[in-house]
């Protein structure tokens, strides 16, 4: 980029119809690059020019509105009522009495609901959406509010677009739209300019706001930011529903109602009765309102809210964000967590440790950017390892950076790690990447389990794939010994799957690599008649101390499966070593035994609930496995991290998404997030769930037997002792001091310690 002094201060700004611009007529226009980017210190100048990229949200209530609105409830109105009546039989103590008492009343009511919205801002800022731009040419993960106009950013399926963008670049790139054109499958993008007067989901070289990236990846320039976007100007989209009733609001307000409905039947009986026996008009109007106000449950409404947000925010600082209230409930009550494996129930610290061959196998690892053999040096496979090398950086999204800022690995963890094995050899794996244009991809999905990408070589184009070891070799008609190349015989398949069941029962996670040369190949079609080069086992160290979270779960009553897309060796080996099954345990179902849905017989759906080990499954039969544990009435929690993952999520009972790792996406769908990915936080949590409950219950039972209470005394003593009954000034005091502050204790304690020693 050149003379960026003034640039931004000649872009025309917003742009309409940016779909019919052509790629080099956007980048002219909004003075970018297509692979560069625009730099740092020009986006800066944009985002002050043309404004952050976060919507003008609907304004918060003044701290003025929350404390009227304080005022705004039938108990005010009738203590108003109450000292008009006062003041009206010349009884000015007591009006004056009840006009401070509302006043005190109002006061509580503020400073708590100040409380609330401080943890719920809390919260919020947790929740910070990421997405990745290439500025300068380097790709760099920032908050999404930064992102500027001209903008490169780079998508891939399970990103939630962080802006309106001009796509310059297309592989396979698929985006679910459906919450802005309502088209309900994804819709393919490419780059081609198209007529002004095309239809909004007819713009397929255009990326929107607020949409998401299903398949493939793409890069895009934003042309949009903000309000200035298709999602900015539909209101209703924009506001989250925060402010939605939960379960536990709604049975406050009906729990109050019916309370009322009491206080009106006894306030008529006792007025009748009165009036029959000639009692005095003030006595009778007095009366009635001390019921009535006996019968109030001022503080419940409040103390709900509070112990609620105050439980949230301390879920928060313990690594779980509660995106939904009503989840806090729905946790305390979860019988069966479904937990994916990488990083939850490991360290998600993936490092090459075995490269197997077909003449050889070796154990390594790497220190200090050098390849260290362990047990033997390679001898026959050199050509072998180069060509798996030179497969892995080049089938490869992730991106290494040398400098010292704080992110430097951007990426899937197992291309990292592939990175890092390049990096041992020169040419390092930059330069292998320079070296090796990409032409054209074929993104990793759950259900191929296989990448494939297309580049430039000197002799012509090269295919570089890897994937599951059997995905892969269904693709392979070639194998690779040294330096010479043999058909791929049945008998040496064989032994090439046995051999990564062996490493797989070693708890790794097996990749196999492939490729193919030749003069040029279909760009949406290269993944077949590959040549086997070997397998890499990656290392991912369990995480031990999730031991005690497992033992804590299964004493809580709750059942703990294990779903993941992995070998069913590995998954056995990881779930053994945390103690998820005993030793001895063989049982795996995997994606390919499980029975469709609809043709599932009894014996299979016991089978199901019995089983703790899932693996090889794809994202649908991760959904309905949750369906038949639903089903068997259990309340189910569910974790995920992959965009397949977000309708699984979105049908659990609670869906779990991995703050680290997960795509937002799934972090969308999901109603709880996890800072550390850890299942130990799950734990946490479901305990912490249950502590808020058991609070809310404690503090519903004491106020309303403290309401009850009052209308009894009140009604007795207005037919017996009229003269000595309570004055609605007395009751309101008494709901006050004794009813609130011990109601806002039991609200926010701690809980005992046996929570997690009980069934659900
Ligand atoms: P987990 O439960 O362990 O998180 P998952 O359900 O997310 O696993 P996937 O990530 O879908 O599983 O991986 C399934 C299989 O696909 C892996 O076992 C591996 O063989 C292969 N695989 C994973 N990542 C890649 C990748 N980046 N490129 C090619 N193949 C991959």
């Amino acid at each position: 980029m050149t003379n960026q002094k003034n640039q931004a201060m000649n872009i025309k700004y917003p742009i309409d119809d940016a779909h019919t611009f052509s790629v080099e007529e956007i980048l002219t226009s909004l003075q970018t690059d297509a692979k560069l980017g625009i730099n740092h210190a020009e986006s800066e100048k944009r985002n002050t020019e043309f404004g952050l990229n976060v919507y003008q949200s609907k304004k918060q209530k003044s701290i003025w509105l929350i404390f009227l609105l304080q005022f705004k409830s039938p108990i005010v109105y009738l203590l108003i009522f109450g000292a008009v009546v006062s003041l009206y039989f010349k009884d000015y103590l007591e009006a004056l009495s009840i006009l401070v008492v509302i006043l005190v009343n109002a006061l509580i009511g503020f400073w708590m609901e100040l409380q609330a919205r401080s943890s719920m801002n809390a919260l919020k800022k947790m929740d910070i959406i990421h997405s990745k731009v290439i500025r300068n040419g380097k790709t760099l993960e920032i908050a999404s509010e930064k992102i500027a106009i001209g903008d490169l950013v780079f998508l891939e399926a399970g990103d939630v677009i962080p802006g309106d963008g001009r796509l310059v670049n297309s592989n396979q790139l698929q985006c679910d739209e459906s919450s802005l054109t309502g088209e309900s499958l994804p819709t393919p993008k490419n780059t081609e300019a198209l007529p002004k007067d095309t239809q909004l989901g007819d713009r397929l070289n255009m990326v929107f706001k607020g949409t998401s990236v299903m398949n493939g990846n793409g890069k895009a320039i934003i042309t949009g930011i903000a309000q200035n976007t298709q999602l900015g100007t539909i209101n209703t989209l924009v506001e989250n529903a925060e402010e939605t009733a939960t379960p536990l609001d709604k049975k406050i307000t009906a729990l109050s109602k019916k309370l009322i409905w009491i206080t009106l039947f006894m306030t008529a009986i006792f007025a009748i009765t009165g009036i029959i026996q000639g009692k005095k008009a003030v006595l009778i109007i007095e009366t009635s309102i001390a019921l009535a106000v006996a019968a109030f449950p001022e503080g419940l409404p409040i103390v709900a809210t509070v112990a609620l947000a105050y439980g949230m925010l301390l879920m928060a600082k313990r690594n779980a964000i509660v995106k939904k209230l009503s989840s806090v409930e729905t946790l305390g009550s979860t019988s069966v967590i479904l937990t994916d494996k990488t990083g939850t129930l490991t360290e998600n610290k993936i490092y090459v440790e075995t490269l197997h061959f077909p003449e050889e196998q070796l154990k390594v690892s790497i220190d200090n950017n050098t390849l260290v053999f362990e047990n033997a040096q390679i001898e026959k496979s050199k050509e072998n390892f180069e060509k798996l090398r030179l497969v892995g950086t080049l089938c490869n999204n992730a991106h290494l950076k040398n400098t010292e800022e704080k992110k430097k690995e951007i990426g899937d963890p197992i291309e990292i790690a592939l990175l890092k094995l390049a990096n041992t050899a020169e040419p390092n794996a930059l330069e292998v990447k320079k070296q090796f244009s990409r032409l054209a991809e074929i993104p990793f999905s759950s259900e191929t389990k296989i990448m494939g990408t297309l580049h430039k070589s000197t002799v012509g184009q090269l295919v570089a794939a890897k994937g599951s070891v059997e995905d892969l070799i269904e693709k392979c008609k070639g194998i690779q010994y040294g330096s010479s190349i043999q058909t791929l015989n049945p008998t040496e398949k064989k032994a090439i799957l046995l051999a990564s069941e062996e490493m797989a029962k070693d708890g790794l996670r097996v990749l196999a690599f492939a490729y193919k040369v030749g003069d040029e190949f279909a760009h949406d079609n290269f993944l077949n008649d590959l040549i086997y080069v070997g397998m890499i086992g990656f290392l991912d160290p369990p995480r031990l101390d999730i031991k005690a979270a497992i033992v804590s779960c299964r004493n809580a009553g709750i059942k703990i499966v294990m779903i993941t897309g992995d070998h069913p060796q590995t998954a056995l080996n990881i779930a053994k070593k945390i103690g998820l099954v005993d030793e001895n345990e063989q049982a795996v179902i995997t994606g390919k035994d499980l029975p469709a849905l609809d043709s599932l017989t009894a014996a299979w759906k016991k089978k199901i609930l019995e089983t703790a080990v899932f693996a090889r499954t794809t994202p649908k039969q991760k959904l309905e496995i949750a369906d038949i544990f639903q089903k068997a009435g259990n309340i189910v929690a569910m974790t995920g991290d992959g965009v397949n993952d977000a309708p699984a999520l979105k049908k659990a009972d609670v869906g779990i998404a991995m703050g680290l790792r997960g795509t937002q996406v799934a972090k969308e769908a999901a109603s709880i997030i996890l800072k550390d990915d850890s299942f130990t936080s799950i734990a946490e949590a479901v305990a912490h769930g249950r502590t808020i409950f058991q609070n809310i219950q404690k503090f519903v039972i004491y106020l309303v037997s403290c309401n009850l209470s009052e209308i009894f005394i009140v009604t007795v003593l207005g037919f017996m002792a009229p003269a000595s009954t309570l004055l609605p000034l007395q009751i309101l005091f008494l709901n006050m001091v004794t009813d609130v502050f011990p109601a806002l204790a039991l609200g926010v304690g701690n809980g005992d310690n046996t929570v997690m020693e009980k069934s659900p």
